[in-house]
């Protein structure tokens, strides 16, 4: 079934098709965080329905390299470094280990590439020399090269593509430095920032002298390294469509002259008791805060996973607590399947017509509601059925597998708790660490196989072995 997703270059529902040469591979940017702070949940909505793209094209049989960069140098960095007398690794890494720690705990797949600013100012000087050489980037009295929006235009490219911007109105050769501005303030705007006493140390040498890269040039340089000049999608949330993306567009088709994303993607806001998320109003929460109420993960991703990516959703720990609910519901079927299933062998699920109008939700603009709606219409259908005892051990296992193959994209897994695990297989686990240190692996990988052959994956963790169903 086609994948049809919105484009925002287009305005419109379009089927998604990769640019090839391959038809299965997709190459998918999908802006990363700013590592000056720990991620908030308006952030984290982002960050999970980049992950719920990815999930549906893998579940689709794409095969996707996801790439994520970190934006580890921009003007919020540099006045923090300032403030707490710290350095930049030692301030960004703190964080960026936050960010991913958070990453896991809401079950996100692991981008494949996650290209750090810092690590790429080669790339990014040559991007900014390439925009000097064709004539759409000059170096201005501050030292600073902006990106020349008039000369930009005069080569018939479109600044605007993926808002409505007023660049008529523009003042020929006015100036923003900043790496965040409205719209009020199109004009032409910094590539490469000339160093100034606040900068600290953190400044790099360039053909236009010291200085630091602008936040815009920083994701055309490292999105077009991985993913080649065109590639297929590109995400974030919707307040990056200007100036950022809108910057990112016109630096690397400036550089080009060619298209530079074919599918742009953008995940509507979230806001937090109906107001937007700040300090003042006591409504901000990162995951740890969440979690320090005794909320897991995997209940905020079920609950973020909850609306369309399109519209804006109402976050409330209200809402949270019916998240808990719904997956206990779930935990409650799935737990039950498994104790009947009990390592039977599943017979041809995948064909199950609950997973059929599932995956059809999802290739419809990935609309969460109706794929909700089929998983639960299955779990009450199940629970019938479970209480009538009419459910064999086979179909349990075959119902097992269509709930796996759907949670490979929701991936809030139904819980497995250590006491679950029966312990029989218990013991071959502990058997099989027993093989492994006598250095015995034959027997080691026989035990393996036999824990594969019922459903079940050992997965070395730095506390040790653990199972996990396959
Ligand atoms: P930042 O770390 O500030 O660059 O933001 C990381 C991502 O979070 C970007 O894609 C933003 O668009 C997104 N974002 C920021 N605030 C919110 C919000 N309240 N709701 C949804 N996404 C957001
Ligand atoms: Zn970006």
């Amino acid at each position: 079934m086609a994948l049809k997703l919105f484009n925002t270059l287009t305005r419109s529902v379009q089927e998604f098709a990769p640019a090839g040469p391959d038809p299965k591979k997709v190459g998918m940017y999908c802006c990363g965080p700013t590592v000056y702070d720990f991620a908030h949940i308006g952030n984290w909505r982002t960050f999970v329905f980049a992950d719920l793209v990815r999930r549906t094209l893998e579940f689709s049989g794409y095969d996707v390299k996801h790439v994520m960069n970190v934006t580890d140098v921009e003007d919020k960095i540099i006045k923090r470094i300032q403030e707490q007398q710290t350095t930049l690794r030692e301030f960004t890494g703190r964080f960026e280990t936050a960010f991913f720690d958070d990453l896991q705990a809401l079950n996100c797949r692991r981008p494949h590439v996650t290209p750090h600013a810092t690590e790429h100012i080669p790339e990014i000087i040559a991007l900014i020399a390439k925009l000097t050489a064709r004539g759409v980037a000059y170096q201005a009295g501050d030292g600073s090269v902006y990106f020349s929006i008039e000369k930009y235009r005069g080569c018939g490219c479109v600044y605007g593509q993926l808002q409505k911007l007023k660049v008529d109105e523009l003042r020929v050769g006015e100036r923003v430095a900043a790496d965040e501005y409205d719209k009020e303030a199109v004009a032409d705007f910094a590539l490469w920032k000339a160093r100034v006493p606040a900068d600290g140390n953190v400044f790099w040498p360039s053909p236009w002298g010291e200085g630091r890269p602008g936040w815009h040039i920083e994701c055309s340089a490292m999105s077009m390294k991985a993913l080649g000049e065109t590639f297929d999608l590109h995400l974030g949330g919707e307040d990056l469509k200007f100036p950022h993306h809108e910057d990112e567009i016109a630096q690397s088709e400036g550089a080009t002259g060619r298209p530079f994303v074919r599918h742009w993607l953008h995940g509507a806001h979230l806001l937090v008791e109906g107001k937007k998320m700040s300090k003042s109003l006591g409504n901000f929460f990162t995951l740890r805060d969440l979690q320090a109420k005794g909320f897991t993960g995997r209940e905020v991703r079920y609950l973020l996973l909850t609306a369309h990516y399109r519209e804006t959703f109402n976050f409330t720990l209200d809402g949270l607590r019916s998240a808990q609910a719904a997956l206990a519901r779930i935990d409650e079927c799935v737990g039950k399947l498994r104790e009947l299933a009990a390592g039977a062998p599943a017979a041809g699920e995948t064909e199950a017509p609950w997973l059929a109008a599932f995956a059809a939700a999802l290739a419809d603009d990935l609309n969460i509601s109706a794929a909700w709606a089929a998983v639960f219409n299955w779990v009450s259908e199940m629970n019938k059925r479970l209480a009538a005892g009419s459910v064999t051990a086979a179909e349990a296992a075959a119902a097992l597998a269509a709930w796996t193959r759907a949670d490979s994209v929701l991936a809030v897994g139904a819980k497995v708790e250590a006491a679950e695990i029966p312990a029989e297989l218990t013991a071959l686990l502990a058997a099989r660490q027993a093989a492994r240190q006598a250095r015995d692996f034959k027997r080691s990988d026989a035990l393996r196989d036999e824990l594969k052959a019922k459903g079940w994956v050992i997965e070395d963790t730095p506390k040790g072995p653990k199972l996990k169903k396959a």
